[in-house]
């Protein structure tokens, strides 16, 4: 979930986009990135403490949410910690930290679960590893991330990155907000999906304002400068839907 991230990294590697196209091909394919996307979830899991005590509540609110996309079956778990976030690999591992489900209604859960299926179904890791933006995260921060999670030392750049783009949600606002619009579509087609798509908006509110705790992770990633203006986008489509 993108409301979240790393300023000075976003800030140093802006210029670097500018640049001309190179060097991709050591990024790998669709494939490489997927297999490491699957590497990355494990080691991940492995480190995390999982939960299973929101699992009944979980089904409920998947309930008619895509259970694959791009080819990926999707997979879910509860990661117990203070952090207010979810994230989605492009193998289709989505995971969600407890406090999001803690603090967020139902209805914001599964606004929140759209926008990641977004990110898989969009192909958004596969995009954004293409980029230069993508190249000019450099590995100080994998490297980074990698630490705070105890990931160091793989010797992979792939994994790393994708691993540090996943957690750290290090998405273009472009790519944020066609994946809140994805979630938005998706549950404007639902019963009462005015009421469910506006929880896309009330989430990214809560997410913002309640996600900025004391926790490495909350201390790393600060509130996101353009949140309001993806509130705003997600009140707009809703009201240009003519959705009740
Ligand atoms: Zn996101």
């Amino acid at each position: 979930m993108s409301v979240k991230t790393v300023f000075l990294i976003a800030a140093a590697a802006l210029p670097l986009t500018l640049t001309g196209c190179g060097s991709m091909e050591s990024l790998g394919s669709e494939q490489d990135i997927i297999a490491s996307a699957t590497q990355s979830c494990q080691k991940l899991d492995a480190k995390s403490q999982i939960t299973t005590r929101y699992d009944s509540r979980m089904r409920v609110i998947r309930q008619g949410l895509p259970e694959v996309v791009n080819g990926q079956t999707l997979n879910y778990k509860v990661y117990q910690t203070k952090d207010m976030n979810a994230f989605a690999m492009p193998n289709g591992c989505v995971r969600v930290y407890s406090a999001l489900l803690d603090r967020l209604n139902n209805d914001e859960v599964r606004a929140v679960l759209g926008h990641e299926i977004g990110h898989v179904a969009l192909r958004h890791s596969v995009q954004q590893y293409r980029t230069n933006n993508g190249v000019a995260l450099g590995m100080s921060a994998a490297n980074a991330i990698g630490s705070v999670l105890g990931l160091g030392g793989t010797g992979s750049e792939l994994l790393e990155r994708v691993t540090y783009s996943a957690i750290s949600a290090q998405y273009s606002q472009r790519l944020e907000t066609e994946a809140d619009n994805y979630s938005v579509d998706l549950l404007l087609h639902e019963k009462n999906g005015r009421q469910k798509a506006l929880a896309m908006a009330s989430a990214l509110r809560k997410i913002s304002t309640e996600g900025q705790g004391s926790t490495m992770l909350q201390k790393m990633f600060g509130d996101h400068p353009d949140t309001a203006e993806r509130i705003k986008n997600v009140e707009d489509r809703v009201k240009a839907s003519g959705v009740r």
